[in-house]
């Protein structure tokens, strides 16, 4: 997954120099350099805050904010590892999510499953790093 405001990814192949600048700009480190020392976003490492200062770092403007635009079209997914799946108690994505796209539905016989509305997920990863059984990855 590329840095937000990414331009489409042959454009951004084209513009991206591997300059790191973007890497240093970010304040919750989550840039990383990725295959072929272009930028990816690494969300074990921590949240988007939507800042963009990556953004503003990046000369070439590989990254490039248009006004309305969303950072990501992606969203994120949960996938089988969840642990209400299993039977087991967790709420812990939905604790850091202050988007509120996820919600706890209950259930007959079992722990209150996640559901994300991915109308109101920003993509920003909060949910990520701290699932215990790294459920959840952001998907188109
Ligand atoms: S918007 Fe801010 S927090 Fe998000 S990747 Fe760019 S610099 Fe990092
Ligand atoms: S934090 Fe992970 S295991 Fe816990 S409910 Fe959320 S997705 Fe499931
Ligand atoms: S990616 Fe962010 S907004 Fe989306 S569910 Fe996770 S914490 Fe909430």
């Amino acid at each position: 997954m590329r840095p937000p405001w990414a331009l489409p990814e042959a454009k951004f192949i084209d513009a991206c120099t591997r300059c790191n600048d973007c890497l240093k700009a970010c304040p919750t480190g989550i840039l990383i350099a990725g295959d072929g020392g272009f930028p990816s976003v690494d969300f074990q490492r921590g949240e988007c805050t939507f800042c963009a200062d990556c953004v503003t770092a990046c000369q070439p403007k590989a990254l490039l904010r248009v006004e309305g635009q969303d950072a990501w079209s992606s969203k994120a997914v949960i996938g089988d590892a969840c642990l209400p799946r299993r039977g087991v108690e967790c709420r812990v994505c939905g604790d850091f999510c202050d988007a509120r796209a996820i919600r706890f539905v209950p259930r007959l016989g079992g722990s209150p499953l996640p559901e994300l509305d991915p109308e109101k997920c920003t993509a920003c990863g909060a949910c990520i790093a701290p699932c215990p059984t790294r459920a959840i990855r952001i998907a188109l």
